[in-house]
Parts: C-alpha cells; structure tokens; sequence
C-alpha cells in the first residue's frame, strides 16, 4: 500500500514536471501571461494606438521572448519616446521570468491597404 502511494507521489511529480518540459519544447507562452490583459493595458499607453501581432513563447520556463507590433500616434518621436515605450511595456509584463521584447513601431496609415502588415 505505501509503496503504492509512493509510486504515484513520483508518478504525479515526473508528470508534471515532463508536461512543464513539453511546454517548453511546444514554445507555449509563458503560464501567467495574460495576453487579453496586456494588450488592453498596453492600448492605455500615451501614444499608443494599437498592438497587433503580439507573440508571446518561453525558452526555458525562465526566459521569454516577446515580438509585437505597436502602432503609435503620428507624434510619437523614436529618439525621445521608444525607450519610454519599451520600459512601459516592461512594466507591463509578469515579474516572473525575463522577457526579451522586440518591438516593430508603425505609424498610423491613412490608407486602409496599408493596414496589413
Ligand atoms: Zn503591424
């Protein structure tokens, strides 16, 4: 009987610990990053207009890796507000874990063909 309840403790700790691995291997986002929440938290950003084509995937369980496109206001200025841009995101992120966020900004278009990117 305890050899049982043994087997199944290691059992149930090999499982979990193997689906973590799979997770990885599967590039899955990281477990308490909220996309829906960052997203709207992020279009509340001064000059930011809308984000799209958000990636969000772990390398190790530790380190993650974000890609995003972020359309500003036609005033945002690259020399004096990306780097304010990418520490609000930073603090939009969980603490858990390092991200490494890659940011493409664009500019609102006025033609709706140049919408796709
Ligand atoms: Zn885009």
């Amino acid at each position: 009987m305890l050899a049982c309840l043994v087997a199944s403790f290691i059992l149930y700790n090999v499982s979990k610990t193997l689906w973590g691995t799979i997770e990885v291997f599967l590039q899955s986002a990281p477990k308490d990053f909220n996309e829906s929440v960052f997203v709207n938290k992020a279009k509340k950003l001064q000059k930011v207009l809308d984000i799209h084509d958000l990636h969000v995937w772990s390398l190790d369980g530790e380190k993650h890796v974000m890609s995003l496109h972020v359309v500003v206001d036609n005033t945002f200025s690259f020399e004096s507000e990306f780097d304010g841009l990418l520490d609000s995101l930073r603090l939009l992120v969980p603490t858990t874990g390092k991200y490494h966020i890659t940011i493409q900004t664009e500019f609102l278009q006025k033609e709706p063909e140049a919408d796709k990117c």
